[in-house]
């Protein structure tokens, strides 16, 4: 049996912004339900996390689940479905989840964050995890002692990702559609130019996927030819080629979207275009450093305005 809820605020994702709105709104005294399917979000996938004032070098699965236990503390509820639908009816949202739980809430906080980014080539899908995969930090290790892994992408991720491969396969081609690196920091230039068992391939673009069905991808094609080759037999292909951020929750509300970054618009409140629901983190556009600290701290600066909403809301109802 389904169970549905009335809370004052209900907060939608389960990474480092949510938590944080978590931790405040309950400490606010408000009555909060967080939903979300995946526990931490990309934090708790994201390995080593070095930059996190006053837990240094720590697991980013470790860190989140620190972030969830100050929640459990405060006993605020976590009910593991994504939400899949939300409308505001007479100045209250009504939110329906995936496994068809009900949620009536005075306001509501989106942490949703942002959805990777794929090639859009055939056979992508359903070689998923037969040789292709999204998260160098998660399957990386799965390619130990073997010949060859290809990593797609010219931002922090990429780099990473194959610094990371490095360790792992023999060889790591790192394919970039530019002509240089311009986005990732410099110090992982820097080891990325000392790795010797890196081979960069600036101006190319992988083409096609090959393979079967059985074994999943064998080998790609790309687009400029490398050491007189269009083809590359791979053992795998990382792609770490961005994210976008997930709008269709936010475009089902009608909230105002960036219009060159499609993220979900938010003022230094947090607040959106539609009184009552507040944005936090990589779903933003907040700030264009995407960190935890940032997620954290806008998930914070979103409780407190929930809170202001929801007095005013009760005092005038
Ligand atoms: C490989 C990698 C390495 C990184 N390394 C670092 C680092 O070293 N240091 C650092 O500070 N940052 C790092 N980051 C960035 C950091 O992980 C993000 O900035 C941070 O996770 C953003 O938090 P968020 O809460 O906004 O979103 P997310 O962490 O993406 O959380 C979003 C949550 O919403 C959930 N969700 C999605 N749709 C729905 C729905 N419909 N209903 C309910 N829930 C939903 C998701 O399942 C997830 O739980 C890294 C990111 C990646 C990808």
């Amino acid at each position: 049996m389904t169970k549905n809820y009335k809370v004052d605020v209900l907060i939608a994702g389960q990474g480092a912004a949510s938590f944080a709105a978590g931790l405040y709104t309950s400490r606010y005294q408000l009555s909060t339900l967080i939903v979300g399917e995946h526990f931490g979000g990309e934090t708790a996938i994201g390995g080593l996390i070095e930059n996190y004032p006053g837990q240094p070098d720590i697991d980013g699965f470790d860190l989140m689940l620190k972030f969830k236990e100050q929640i459990d503390n405060l006993k605020t509820p976590i009910h593991s479905s994504n939400l899949v639908n939300v409308e505001k009816k007479s100045g209250k949202f009504h939110s329906i989840l995936e496994d068809g739980t009900q949620i009536e809430s005075i306001s509501l906080i989106l942490g949703i964050g942002r959805e990777r980014r794929k090639l859009g080539l055939e056979n992508e899908d359903s070689w998923t995890g037969k040789g292709i995969s999204y998260c160098s930090t998660c399957d990386a290790p799965l390619y130990k002692n073997k010949s060859s892994v290809a990593v797609v992408g010219g931002g922090n991720a990429a780099v990473e990702g194959a610094l990371l491969l490095s360790k792992y396969a023999e060889k790591i081609y790192l394919i970039y559609r530019k002509g240089k690196f311009t986005r990732p920091e410099p110090i992982l230039l820097k080891i990325l130019d000392q790795t010797s068992n890196i081979d960069v391939l600036f101006n190319t673009e992988i083409t096609n996927l090959i393979g079967d069905d059985i074994l999943g991808l064998k080998s790609i094609s790309i687009s400029k030819t490398w050491e007189g080759k269009s083809q590359i037999d791979v053992d795998g292909l990382f792609v770490e080629a961005g994210a976008d951020p997930r709008i269709d929750i936010p475009k089902k509300l009608g909230l105002e979207l960036n219009s060159s970054t499609n993220e979900v618009h938010v003022d230094i409140a947090q607040k959106t275009s539609i009184e009552g629901v507040f944005a936090a983190g990589d779903l933003t556009d907040g700030t264009e450093l995407k960190q935890t600290i940032t997620a954290a701290s806008q998930g914070a600066i979103s409780a407190l305005s929930a809170y202001q909403y929801v007095s005013e809301y009760k005092s005038s109802h």
